[in-house]
């Protein structure tokens, strides 16, 4: 089976085709363009939309030509429907419908979320793990139980990855700030005390984001290593919680932040101390991309015959823990 994906929820628009053989999984293509905002701003969706609409047709045709193949050798074509900025999510839902009514190619609306998750799992070898996703677009620890990912704990408020785009930007870096903010950290070891927020299993970081604007004019690195310090035991905090509970032996970190090397190590510490298997997703495949969505809709194109394109939709705020997984 080959598949085309088109991911467009937010910063990136990218097409990826991937051969799926048995339970294997083969990265044929994937190419993104990424939306930059200006400095000191963030994502502005019209903007962000007319960046994929122009793009889109490049992108697309570079991705054929890289996986060396044309549109008549798709078996199905996915796109993302959700959760995501509206008029982001229509250009990729406008170029998957066309290509699929034109050609007659099955097509397959496809949770970004779960297309996070699918692909770190196959990048991954992880079997049956907990699941930390941190994101632009999520904060939230999910185990899968009765063919559906259920949730362990979530952001009340902003997600990681807002908290380190919001303060980035608010100290003079371009979107997405987490790797500028991940170097300067590195810079130093002096720890300022800052709220530390974490309510029942869910955390709320938009006291921490306030709290580390104010004490900026100190030190810059400081401020960024305080804030990841306090922000990543936050997130350990509420993983080992969610390790204990649900007795997974494997824990799997997805999303942008998935990055971050110290995220990492933090929750290394956690999995050691809970005997439990470490993984991350690859960091090329960790922010969103067209092999997250295209590897899911071939998983569910095992069980279902494709969406009929009166059926076809996006929905902004489509909850990863409402979907049936099936496959
Ligand atoms: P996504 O929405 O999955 O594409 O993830 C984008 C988010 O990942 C943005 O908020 C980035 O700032 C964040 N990110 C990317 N690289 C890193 C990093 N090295 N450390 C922390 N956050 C990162
Ligand atoms: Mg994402």
């Amino acid at each position: 089976m080959i598949g085309l994906g088109i991911e467009s929820t937010a910063h990136t628009f990218s097409c990826a085709i991937l051969e799926k053989k048995g339970k294997q999984g083969k990265i044929l293509s994937d190419v993104r363009k990424i939306y930059r905002p200006p400095e000191g701003e963030g994502i502005h969706p019209r903007e962000a939309s007319r960046h994929h609409l122009e793009n889109s047709a490049i992108v697309l045709s570079e991705c054929l030509q890289e996986a060396g193949v044309t549109i008549k050798d798709l078996d199905i074509i996915s796109y993302a429907a959700g959760p995501g900025l509206g008029p982001c999510l229509r250009v990729g839902a406008v170029v998957a419908r066309s290509l699929a009514s034109y050609y007659n190619i099955p097509i397959y609306p496809v949770n970004h979320a779960l297309g996070h998750i699918e692909l770190g799992k196959l990048l991954t070898g992880a079997k049956n793990p907990l699941v930390l996703l941190v994101s632009g677009g999520h904060t939230m620890i999910l185990a899968f139980l009765n063919k559906q990912w259920r949730v362990f704990g979530e952001t009340l408020d902003i997600t990681l990855g807002q908290l380190l785009d919001q303060f980035g930007r608010s100290i003079g870096f371009a979107s997405p700030c987490g790797k500028n903010i991940e170097d300067l950290a590195s810079s130093t070891s002096n720890y300022i005390l800052l709220p530390y927020s974490v309510k029942g299993n869910d955390v709320s970081f938009s006291g921490l984001l306030s709290a580390t604007k104010s004490i900026v004019s100190k030190s810059k690195a400081d401020a960024c290593f305080s804030l990841q310090e306090t922000a990543f035991a936050m997130m350990s905090e509420v993983v080992e919680r969610a390790l204990s509970f649900t007795r997974k032996k494997e824990l799997l970190i997805v999303g942008g932040v998935a990055a971050n090397k110290r995220l990492s190590e933090m929750l290394q510490d956690v999995c050691k101390r809970h005997g439990c298997k470490f993984f991350v997703a690859p960091q090329k495949y960790s922010g969103d991309c067209g092999s997250q969505i295209c590897w899911t809709g071939l998983l569910e194109s095992q069980v279902k015959k494709g969406v009929s394109l009166e059926d076809t939709f996006v929905t902004q705020s489509w909850r990863l823990d409402s979907v049936k997984v099936d496959y």
